[in-house]
């Protein structure tokens, strides 16, 4: 494997066989110390809920790199965590053994090419979505995926979770968004699937099998996406309702109304506010009365229509109706910026809150008013003191269902309750039919949860398909599906 070199002797002496040598370009910077302090921001997730370990960290620059290295883990018998922008919320990129090493895409960050005629886009893995949204914004179109922590995650890394964010509703999850990708698989192989087709059915779709497979698969080094007209009209309205009940039927009258305009809508249930409070104290309701319920509505189009007179339109008939009690058409953009900020700002405001239990609960559009109602009654009726707060992507039917411990508890006592309330809330989804992870995954941190709801022989398929990429069982070894001695 390319020009060999003596590097840590230790390193040499772990690795089964000893026959091997790290690749000579994965030394000096582009390769830090599983001890050393500045391996700490690759080790602790987003939400602080985990810290871990690892041999290593390489930080590869180019996608030559990522084969050498892959092959050297195979040959080695050294697992891998890859790592993009670690934003993830399952806990999937962060490595739980001092034997495990960490790829780190953040190196490999290029947008390679921009194409106006195809409407497409293509990007090293470890480019910030932030990057990939800005250069398809600078040829006039859009990339939709839109995220709270599009700052700092990574394309490969919404790849590998399937990421949804505020537009699905439109323009589908990043499954209906990928036209190729490019992947390093377990044994070194590079396998080119960028071909920018929109429509390619011949045999299994290896590309779709890659995209939710939480770094268990292989190492997407490269991504091509599909890029829509830039909106020209973006018209955002802040609105007050009375329960989550009439924030689904305004969905549902908007969606009628809009039609496929209708580019997001996000409802945020009113206790959520002090979290966004956290955050920035000016982040304030712009309603002029308090409302258990409030949305952020959002219509997007390109020219000729009057996007603006539309959302009003449908505005004014839910007024009249009594649908909703409250409402603000955003006047400029930073009016718009400042709704936004709020529903964005409750993420973070937890997380500085500290302890949560944190869910990405889904179930058919129509119940989701049965899913917070049930999850608030389980909470009040099996843990009372504690708070719970929905807020989410209602036209998806995914609601973040969280809930905060009392103040003053213990920490650790909160942890040890927190997954009991998790049982809790896991089991009110899936008597509703539900999805426990609607869009963060399954990770390290729901793995058992997960393995204990397949079938048999769901077990099976999702066991073949790993042996099938990964024999060994060195890529992202107990995520989403646990080691065989846990479980
Ligand atoms: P990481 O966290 O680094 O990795 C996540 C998983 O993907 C790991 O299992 C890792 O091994 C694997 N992986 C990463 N890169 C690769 C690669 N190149 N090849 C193979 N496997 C890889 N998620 C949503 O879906 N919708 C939201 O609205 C949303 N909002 C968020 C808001 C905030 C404030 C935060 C912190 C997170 C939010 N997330 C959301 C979760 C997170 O941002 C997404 O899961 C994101 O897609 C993770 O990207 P990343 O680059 O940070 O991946």
């Amino acid at each position: 494997i390319g020009p060999m070199t003596t590097v840590h002797p230790s390193l040499q002496r772990e690795a089964s066989g000893a026959i091997v040598e790290l690749p000579a370009q994965l030394a000096g910077d582009a390769r830090i110390d599983g001890r050393s302090p500045l391996a700490e921001r690759y080790l602790l997730d987003w939400g602080r809920d985990r810290r871990g370990s690892a041999r290593f960290i390489v930080r590869p620059g180019s996608v030559a790199d990522v084969q050498a290295f892959v092959r050297w883990c195979s040959q080695s018998g050294v697992a891998i965590v890859v790592q993009g922008g670690n934003t993830g919320l399952a806990g999937g990129a962060i490595s739980d053994s001092s034997d495990y090493a960490v790829l780190s895409l953040e190196r490999l960050n290029r947008i390679r090419c921009v194409d106006p005629l195809d409407f497409t886009l293509q990007a090293d893995a470890g480019a910030v979505l932030q990057d990939v949204k800005d250069a398809a914004e600078a040829s006039d179109m859009t990339f939709p995926l839109a995220l709270g922590a599009q700052g700092s995650c990574t394309i490969g890394g919404n790849v590998a979770t399937n990421a949804g964010g505020i537009n699905v509703l439109r323009y589908g999850m990043t499954r209906d968004l990928v036209l190729g990708l490019e992947t390093v698989l377990p044994d070194g192989t590079l396998w080119n699937g960028m071909n920018g087709l929109r429509k390619d059915n011949r045999g299994y779709s290896l590309k779709q099998l890659m995209i939710g497979s939480e770094g268990t698969l292989g190492v997407v080094t490269g991504v091509e996406v599909r890029l829509s007209p830039r909106p020209t009209q973006v018209e955002t309205a802040y609105v007050g309702l009375g329960s989550f009940r009439q924030a689904c039927e305004l969905f549902r009258m908007a969606r009628h109304f809009c039609s496929d305009l209708l580019s997001a809508f996000e409802v945020i249930g009113e206790e959520c506010l002090p979290l966004a409070h956290l955050i920035d104290p000016n982040l304030r309701s712009p309603l002029t009365q308090q409302c258990p319920v409030h949305a952020i509505v959002e219509v997007a189009c390109g020219p000729g229509i009057d996007a603006g007179g539309l959302l009003e339109t449908m505005l004014a008939r839910a007024l009249e109706t009594d649908l909703i009690k409250d409402g603000v058409v955003a006047q400029s953009r930073s009016q718009a910026a400042a709704f936004w900020a709020i529903r964005e700002g409750l993420v973070e405001g937890q997380a500085r809150r500290g302890f949560h239990v944190r869910t990405d609960l889904s179930v058919r559009l129509s119940e989701v008013p049965q899913l917070i109602e049930q999850a608030r009654a389980c909470i009040v009726r099996e843990w009372p003191g504690w708070t719970s707060l929905a807020y989410g992507h209602a036209g998806d039917g995914n609601i973040h269902f969280n809930v905060l411990p009392p103040i003053g508890c213990d920490p650790g006592e909160a942890r040890t309750a927190g997954q009991a309330v998790l049982t809790s809330l896991y089991e009110v989804v899936g008597a509703l039919g539900g999805s426990f992870s609607a869009e963060h995954g399954v990770g390290r941190s729901r793995s058992q949860v997960f393995w204990a709801g397949l079938s048999q022989r769901e077990r099976q398929l999702h066991t073949a398909i790993k042996a099938a990429f990964d024999p060994a069982g060195l890529f992202n070894p107990a995520c989403l599906m646990p080691d065989p001695g846990d479980f």
